[in-house]
């Protein structure tokens, strides 16, 4: 019998906005696969990279908004907090070590994310320290543009949703989960014209960034 209690997800991004594309999606793979919780961990930008329109304090408390009655979420502020820029390789690792070898853990994506993987700082250790479960999302390929990549994927794919809850690490497993055509940029552009996105993010959120004066 699998105890699929066992099985603890983080979901990392920048979440400038936090929208229904991340949690509709993730909302769907904890019941297909049965997860009891999932973090939210937003990220520090690297500076070499466009920074969140948003800071971290107003990314955090969208998040809160958002999560408020969601009982399946719970939001770690470390990343946050931290003054340096944050890598998901690295945070990987810290949480390998907190939780001990045999736990099993696992990073949650978007189909976008798993095309850029490689590029990644560090990519190659992550796996070592959980397994990747990959959501869809509408516009992205389904395969990977590189021969070489595809091979790593192939090599680390599963279909068996138990190998996540009683192998610590090493699996892919790619989720068929509903499509969301929804992304953060798209919100940003929507309200700097003004126009409506009540479909696209909770109302906690969008009161919230109006409130503030975001994305103008
Ligand atoms: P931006 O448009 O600013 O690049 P984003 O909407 O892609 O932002 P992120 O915070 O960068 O949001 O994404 C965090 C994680 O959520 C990533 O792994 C990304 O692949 C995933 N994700 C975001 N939007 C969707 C979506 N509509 N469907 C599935 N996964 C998504």
């Amino acid at each position: 019998m699998v105890d699929m209690k066992q099985l603890q997800a983080l979901f990392g991004g920048t979440f400038d906005p936090v929208h229904y594309g991340h949690l509709k999606p993730v909302e769907a793979l904890a019941n297909l696969i049965g997860l009891s919780k999932v973090t939210i961990m937003p990220n520090n930008v690297p500076p070499h990279r466009p920074q969140p329109e948003a800071n971290s304090q107003q990314r955090k408390t969208m998040v809160e908004l958002a999560i408020a009655d969601k009982p399946l979420f719970t939001l770690d502020e470390r990343e946050l907090m931290r003054n340096e820029p944050s890598y998901s390789a690295d945070t990987l690792q810290a949480w390998r070590q907190e939780s001990g070898e045999k736990a099993p853990l696992a990073f949650i994506i978007g189909q976008d994310s798993l095309l850029t993987f490689h590029s990644w700082h560090r990519y190659d250790t992550i796996l070592d320290n959980c397994h990747l479960i990959v959501c869809r999302r509408p516009g992205y390929a389904l395969t990977m543009s590189e021969e070489a990549h595809q091979r790593w994927l192939d090599a680390h794919l599963t279909t068996r949703v138990e190998d996540l809850h009683t192998l610590p690490a090493g699996k892919i497993y790619l989720a068929e989960t509903p499509w969301f055509d929804i992304s953060a940029t798209q919100i940003r552009q929507r309200l700097a014209h003004d126009e409506p996105c009540d479909d696209l993010l909770p109302a906690a959120v969008l009161e919230y960034i109006h409130q503030q004066g975001l994305y103008r």
